[in-house]
């Protein structure tokens, strides 16, 4: 099952996304896609409530994808868990997995614009796998670590380079912009995506082949990532985990690269979907 939100920002309705790509409301179930949707075995109940629905009303066809469940506890994210990104980083690969937060406030959707941030000079595309936990994890093991997954979906892991590296301090300044963690088109639950290791997963700037990869190509699995996470802190419903990004980052090119006004990004992971963002600057809030 295909669980979107679709909607202006902040009035998205919970939607399914159908084989054939139409996108029924799902509003009369009752629930949006929360902690306590995913608590409760949400998508199991959601998936029997629907083969009784034969008429559900569809969205518009152009009518917006929201980041397809509602703002999570936190969202974890694994850096350098990819060989050749650790090199182009100039950083060593690690023997544990390395962790740091995104502000959830950086959730987007899609296919939103990507807001340069207010003097930034080196806004950097980082495509991920996103794992979106489906019930209360802490100490688990990695033998049984998926069974704690509702779902994947597809993330962009929106670094801005000199607010994380250059700057002193922890990554979370470089990551936590506003419109820096669009997530979706969907999430794909794990009946219909049973091994995260076995996917396809690129990016493109302005059409270009960028980063091109494969999951198979972590360092750690994301079932070892899930374990180590919650010996940590305790994984809720609806928490998401952002698995690391594979060579071929805006940082990593001699000389490096980075996002400009009118730049469109579009990444994609086989059987996660596709999303686009074009990137525009920073504009003050206006205030009446
Ligand atoms: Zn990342």
């Amino acid at each position: 099952m295909k669980l979107v939100r679709v909607g202006k920002p902040g009035t998205e309705k919970p939607g399914v996304e159908l084989e054939d790509g139409r996108r029924v409301d799902v509003s009369s179930f009752g629930e949006d896609y929360t902690e306590t949707f995913f608590g409760t075995d949400g998508p199991a109940r959601l998936k029997t409530w629907l083969a009784s629905q034969p008429n559900l009303p569809e969205f518009d066809k152009d009518a917006r994808y929201g980041a397809p469940f509602a703002r999570p506890s936190k969202i974890v994210c694994v850096g350098l868990n990819y060989k050749e990104h650790a090199a182009e980083s100039g950083l060593p690969v690690p023997s544990q997995p390395v962790l740091f937060m995104k502000a959830t406030s950086s959730l987007s959707g899609p296919n939103d614009d990507i807001v340069i941030p207010k003097d930034s000079t080196k806004t950097d595309w980082e495509v991920e796998l996103g794992v979106v936990i489906g019930k209360k994890a802490s100490h688990v093991s990695v033998t049984d670590a998926l069974d704690y997954v509702a779902g994947y979906v597809l993330h962009n892991d929106y670094s801005e380079r000199e607010f994380q590296l250059e700057m002193e301090g922890q990554w979370v300044k470089g990551k936590s912009c506003d419109t820096f963690a669009p997530l979706g088109p969907y999430l794909v639950t794990t009946d219909e995506c049973p091994d995260p290791q076995n996917l396809d997963i690129w990016l493109e700037v302005n059409g270009e082949s960028i980063q091109k990869s494969h999951t198979s190509d972590m360092i750690f699995t994301v079932a070892e990532q899930i374990s180590y996470i919650s010996r940590f802190m305790t994984l809720l419903p609806g928490d998401v985990i952002s698995t690391g990004t594979p060579p071929g980052v805006g940082l990593g090119f001699n000389p490096p690269r980075y996002l400009t006004p009118g730049d469109v990004v579009t990444l994609g992971i086989s059987g996660l979907g596709t999303s686009s963002q074009t990137a525009v600057s920073y504009q003050p809030e206006s205030k009446e």
